[in-house]
């Protein structure tokens, strides 16, 4: 079970966290449709249109931090013009190969890449890319301070990083329904489509250990962003952090 991880050392949690998504990962999409009804498909459409992907000639480099099989990317260079290209940084082969299918199919294997990369120490030059972001990724970063430091490390000044990541329900009855729905629902669910319960509740245990907004955008701001802000979406399920590099 991954119930533990909380007192197991970081890089044994990394190790759990793999697992998981090397599991999950031909079933991901499926879920992630089933088990957020479908929601984070918007959640990523605002997270695009705030990303503002140039539609003329001027050039964006989008970098996908623990980018899974691209969903973000995709949707990136979907709707920017031709020079709109994103590179998918993620720790597991197994996302990364589901997510390189895709891209072939969709016809966008010249404008998104993948490559295998560990949040903590990204593997590309200082000041590299337009935009950074990181979707329902940063909370299973063991170090999530030094994925932090790192995504700001990469974005040419005046870039900004995106976080969207599960946040506090803050709203009455939203919030218990939520509680049931995630703790009773999410892994029965988990259980039915992949055979892995604990995957499932694991990943709900993360969800609840994920920092409350305000004491994320602190981090953000420790890691040397600026203009830190953030939106709740849906009442909270989920928040849009960002900060830019100055
Ligand atoms: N961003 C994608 C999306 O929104 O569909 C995937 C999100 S998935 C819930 C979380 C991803 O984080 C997994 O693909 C996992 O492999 C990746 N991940 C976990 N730890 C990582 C690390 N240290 N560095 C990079 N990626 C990591």
């Amino acid at each position: 079970t991954h119930f533990g991880y909380r007192t197991v050392p970081l890089d044994d949690k990394q190790r759990m966290v793999d697992e998981v998504f090397h599991s999950v990962a031909r079933r991901y999409d499926l879920m992630n449709d089933l088990m957020s009804l479908g929601l984070h498909r918007a959640w990523k459409d605002l997270l695009v249109s705030r990303l503002r992907p140039p539609r003329g000639a001027r050039p964006f480099h989008l970098l996908d931090v623990a980018g899974g099989t691209g969903d973000v990317s995709f949707r990136t260079v979907e709707a920017g013009g031709p020079t709109t290209r994103a590179t998918v940084a993620d720790i597991n082969g197994g996302m990364l190969a589901v997510g390189r299918e895709r891209a072939a199919s969709l016809g966008l294997a010249d404008r998104v890449e993948f490559v295998e990369a560990n949040a903590e120490e990204l593997p590309f030059p200082d000041k590299s890319f337009d935009a950074a972001t990181v979707a329902f990724g940063i909370r299973n970063v063991p170090r999530m301070d030094k994925a932090l430091s790192e995504m700001r490390r990469v974005l040419k000044p005046g870039g900004t990083c995106f976080v969207l990541e599960f946040s506090r329900v803050d709203v009455p009855v939203l919030d218990a329904i939520y509680d049931a729905y995630s703790f009773k629902l999410i892994p029965g669910m988990g259980k039915l489509v992949t055979g892995d319960a604990d995957s499932y509740q694991y990943l709900v245990e993360s969800i609840r250990k994920f920092p409350p907004p305000e004491v994320f955008a602190e981090m953000m701001r420790t890691a040397g962003l600026r203009r830190v802000a953030w939106t709740p979406l849906t009442g909270g399920v989920v928040a849009l952090h960002s900060g830019v590099r100055i």
